[in-house]
């Protein structure tokens, strides 16, 4: 049974054995997110490579997304590791502090001073702890404890309503962005972005770094879900993450179902990916079998259209990563056969004025009537699978390309299954040959179905969709 929804998975301890990692490929990842807020340069690298290996190994194309740490703001470290913060106690967040004690902490943040007042209300851990700010003295930002727990070291730090000024790029970031493109990241995902600038900005490293991943912005500050700042950053990305673990502290955690929803329509709307991350399958860190909960929220977020369903402690840390994987790939299955499909609704909305797109769009609506058995786009850059793939029309999407970063990119998107074609000549009807040779080889038809295929002519030029055919598959090799 083919998959709609892709799987993103973070690597980790716990995937770092080849031989799991090739069984958590075999159970369904569709990308690998190496995070960079943990390891070296040179781990991730061994990662990526191993990654491509195990790929090639077993036939699979499995992308890889490089995620920069970003502006997180963290506490510095403590004399003992942790303390315990009673409720209601005072407590001092000191940019000049070494190391903490159970009355204050340093920061690794020096301008958090500057960025808040009296009033503010700060989250750490994930909003675990909730501290109010009483005062701002100096490099001191004094507190008291409305929410207490253990506080360890270098836990985050959100403040509530947004409003911290750091920069979405931290020198850290611009060594990262070196070494996605080294290790040629298919995606590569921005943390805590403010507005388009910061994506372009990231983009501009990328091309100096001579990388060509696609850009996913991270959704994860309050500023940036207000609607000017979603549009300003949704216009200079390829795609979304609805990173709901900073997201929740930032909005407030019951905000954010109804965020997803909306970010991921208007992302689809724009011709956007999405990919909903974090808590997931939070369970299964420890547990064989997920809750109830957490197999609705897979299940719902597929009925919201995303492209893909991510793991991050699940799959890096947790005890079971294969069996997680196989929790969601089976949730997902189950929930795209129960979404609905209205595609002449969807069509609704649409405006489009580029010819390849028109095709694009031309090809969901004849292969959606038409009841046929597959989509083939030949396309250079993947753009008109991704256009495709903008709405449900229930038919299976092939990309069939020669490009190889084109394949790994279609990876993410939703319907889309990247296929190889080897033929590189400018001979249409060749061309069209190969093409069905391919689909009939990985057995997506047979003799006597009937297909969709778009191509663009001159063959071999990006951008260039512009033909629409309709073919019964062997007809055109018998003539
Ligand atoms: P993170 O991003 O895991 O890098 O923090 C995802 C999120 O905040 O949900
Ligand atoms: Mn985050």
């Amino acid at each position: 049974m083919l998959r709609s929804t892709k799987i993103v998975a973070t690597l980790g301890p716990a995937s770092s054995d080849p031989a799991i990692l090739e069984r958590m490929v075999r159970a369904g990842v569709d990308v690998v997110r190496l995070n960079f807020s943990h390891g070296t340069a040179q781990d991730h690298e061994k990662r990526a490579a191993l990654v491509r290996e195990i790929g090639r190994k077993i036939g699979r194309t499995v992308a890889i997304m490089c995620d920069l740490q970003g502006p997180k703001i963290r506490i510095g470290k403590f004399k003992d590791g942790r303390i315990t913060l009673e409720t209601g106690a005072r407590f001092t967040l000191d940019a000049e502090c070494e190391l903490g004690d159970a009355g204050r902490v340093g920061l690794d943040y020096k301008e958090l001073p500057r960025d808040v007042d009296e009033g503010a209300v700060l989250l750490l851990d994930d909003g675990k702890i909730v501290l109010e700010v009483t005062a701002v003295r100096g490099e001191e930002v004094q507190t008291r404890v409305r929410h207490g727990g253990v506080l360890s070291d270098n836990k985050g730090i959100n403040r509530q309503g947004g409003g911290l000024t750091a920069a979405a790029l931290t020198a850290k970031d611009m060594e990262d962005i070196r070494t996605a493109a080294k290790l040629h990241a298919d995606f590569l995902a921005v943390s805590f972005p403010k507005s388009g600038a910061d994506m372009y900005m990231a983009r501009e490293l990328m091309r100096a770094a001579g990388g060509k991943a696609m850009l996913i912005a991270k959704i994860e500050r309050a500023e940036a879900v207000k609607q000017d700042a979603l549009l300003s950053i949704m216009g200079a990305c390829d795609g979304i993450m609805v990173a709901r673990g900073d997201l929740a502290v930032e909005v407030g955690d019951a905000a954010v179902p109804a965020l997803q929803k909306r970010m991921i329509r208007l992302a689809r709307e724009h011709n956007k990916l999405t990919i909903t991350a974090t808590q997931m399958m939070e369970s299964m860190i420890s547990s064989p079998v997920p809750t109830r909960a957490e197999v609705s929220d897979v299940a719902n977020a597929v009925l919201d259209g995303t492209d893909a369903v991510m793991l991050s402690a699940e799959s890096a840390s947790g005890k079971f990563p294969v069996q997680t994987i196989e929790a969601m790939d089976r949730i997902c299955v189950e929930a795209e056969q129960t979404q609905s499909i209205s595609l002449d609704q969807d069509f609704l909305n649409r405006v489009f004025s580029r010819v390849d797109q028109s095709i694009a769009m031309g090809a969901l609506f004849t292969a959606f009537h038409l009841k046929v058995k597959a989509i083939a786009a030949l396309t250079e850059s993947g753009a008109t699978a991704l256009w495709m793939s903008r709405l449900n029309c229930g038919v299976p999407i092939y990309a069939l390309t020669s490009q190889t970063s084109t394949r790994y990119r279609c990876a993410l998107f939703r319907d889309v299954y990247p296929l190889m074609v080897k033929y590189v000549g400018h001979d249409r009807e060749e061309l069209l040959q190969e093409a069905e040779k391919v689909l009939v080889e990985n057995g997506v038809v047979k003799q006597g179905d009937l297909i969709v295929l778009t191509i663009g002519e001159p063959i071999g030029k990006a951008g260039g969709t512009n033909t629409m055919k309709i073919v019964r598959v062997g007809e055109h090799l018998e003539a």
